[in-house]
């Protein structure tokens, strides 16, 4: 039956605007499923998301348009007809827990053939990752790149049909797709995305070379999808951007970050929004004005420091001073009391001496982070900074491990500082410890257990903060 059709002529057909190109081909996938399910084709498929929120966000779109083809969600990756990663590249260890996980794949594909297995995100935007796929694991049927995530129904479509390895990565793309399938992961909280791309040029990262320049969706776009989501019953919303503050700064005459933030925090019924990331070098006083009138806007800031030494900050070209980032955290401190801040660090960056390390140490002891991810610098090809002089190996481990315990040593200076205090949680889900507990976050993004029924899943509670544990608190429900 499937080698009636003729794809050439299904493509022929398909219209060339999207997104309706891409419903059209959903279609078609449907058809086929249909016909393959009388074969006893179970249609179920897999999204495993590896990386950041764009790439779960990427994952519930590929999860979204999969559903619009009739296949099913399944947990087993035994009983799966289709299953995608989304990958991670800006760091070397994400590669290799992607070829880890890929090559123990095989035993599943040979069980199962016809299976797809397939790959998309940033890790597919590097030319030499898609040729060691291909050399060395024949079994994986699909690749494309983070441009074209949209189109995995017309190339999964061609897969299925051809039976063959079918890839389509694309440099760089300025097309945004619209109005596209995506299946949230939660009901009662999504994300959206509010632009793609870097134009920053950090000397250490890969994201401008594999998500390409930034491109902003339309601000009528976003709120659109953001009051669709509230009036699915969405309490709270996270919106996306490499930069969130340089938001709009390639369309002409486009509503500013602050802005867009206020539009969308004065959407009635959103009980919470939050926003990642902001870079330091852009963080406006009108945005932390905006915050401050806006109680629905989590009392949360993510802003990546990186490093605390200003020579450093220079040759990773982040245009902040040591000193700059630390008045801007003085300034966010006085107006927004009640704020969390957490930030990236990077250790053994090239060149980085015992001076500029105690500058890192230095900004983490004043700033006062409640959390800091610490990453070990990672060398990735056809970056500036692949070609400086790199720190030894053994003096970052050093570092990482002195930072590490500096970073715990402040944290604890915040903790439990909420005792006592009755706070809105939102309840995401159960505890995962104790039966009977549950498990909510607080507007700075702390966790929260305390003991409540699952109804109470999805919605917003008041809790009285009982006993700190460091990275979280116990608390009782308050009514
Ligand atoms: N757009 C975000 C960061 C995205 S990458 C921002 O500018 O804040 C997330 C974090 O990974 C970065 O903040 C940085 O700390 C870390 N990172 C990026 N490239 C890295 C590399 N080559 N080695 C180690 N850590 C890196
Ligand atoms: Fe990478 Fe810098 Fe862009 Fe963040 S701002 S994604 S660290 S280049």
């Amino acid at each position: 039956m499937l080698n009636l059709i003729d794809l050439k002529e299904v493509i022929e057909n398909a219209p060339v605007e999207e997104p309706e190109r891409q419903f059209y081909f959903m279609d078609r996938v449907k058809e086929l499923v249909a016909i393959k399910k009388q074969e006893g084709y179970a249609a179920h498929f897999m999204v495993e998301v590896m990386g950041c929120q764009m790439s779960a966000k990427d994952g519930e779109k590929l999860k979204g348009i999969l559903e619009r083809c009739g296949y099913t969600e399944t947990l087993d990756d035994w009983d799966c007809d289709v299953l995608l990663f989304t990958t991670c590249t800006v760091r070397e260890n994400a590669n290799e827990k992607l070829y880890g996980r890929v090559g123990r794949l095989k035993h599943q594909y040979e069980k199962r053939r016809g299976m797809i297995i397939g790959i998309t995100g940033c890790m597919m935007q590097e030319h030499d990752e898609v040729e060691g796929i291909c050399k060395h694991y024949p079994y994986v049927k699909l690749m494309f790149g983070t441009h074209n995530i949209y189109k995995l129904a017309e190339l999964l479509y061609k897969a299925l049909i051809t039976g063959k390895r079918t890839i389509e990565v694309l440099d760089d793309s300025k097309l945004i797709v619209e109005n596209l399938p995506s299946e949230r992961k939660y009901r009662f909280k999504g994300s959206v995305n509010i632009s793609y791309g870097c134009n920053n040029f950090c000397t250490y990262c890969i994201v401008p070379y594999v998500r390409g320049r930034e491109k902003s969706r339309e601000a009528t776009d976003i709120l659109k999808e953001c009051e669709q989501l509230v009036a699915d019953g969405c309490l709270e919303i996270t919106l996306l951007g490499q930069n969130v503050n340089s938001y709009g700064n390639d369309i002409p005459g486009s509503t500013s970050f602050p802005e867009l933030l206020k539009a969308v925090a004065e959407i009635p019924g959103l009980k919470r929004l939050r926003f990642m990331t902001s870079n330091p070098k852009d963080l406006s006083d009108e945005l932390i004005e905006v915050i401050r009138t806006h109680p629905n806007i989590a009392r949360h800031i993510h802003l990546p420091m990186q490093s605390g030494s200003t020579a450093v900050l220079k040759r990773m070209n982040r245009h902040y001073t040591k000193e700059s980032y630390l008045e801007l955290v003085e300034k966010i401190r006085k107006t927004l009391p009640d704020v969390s801040l957490t930030t990236d660090i990077i250790v053994g960056f090239p060149g980085e001496t015992e001076d500029d390390f105690q500058d890192t140490l230095d900004v983490v002891r004043l700033a006062r982070f409640d959390s800091a991810y610490t990453f070990i610098y990672s060398k990735r090809h056809g970056t500036p900074a692949a070609d400086f002089e790199q720190v030894p190996e053994d003096i970052v481990k050093e570092r990482f491990d002195r930072l590490l315990s500096v970073v715990q040593e402040t944290s604890r200076e915040n903790e439990g500082s909420d005792i006592g205090k009755i706070m809105e949680v939102l309840v995401e889900e159960q505890d995962q410890n104790q039966t009977g507990h549950l498990t909510g976050r607080l507007s700075n993004n702390t966790l929260v257990h305390f003991e409540g029924p699952d109804s109470l899943i999805g919605t917003m509670q008041n809790v009285r903060l009982t006993e700190s544990k460091g990275f979280y608190y116990f608390g009782e429900l308050a009514g």
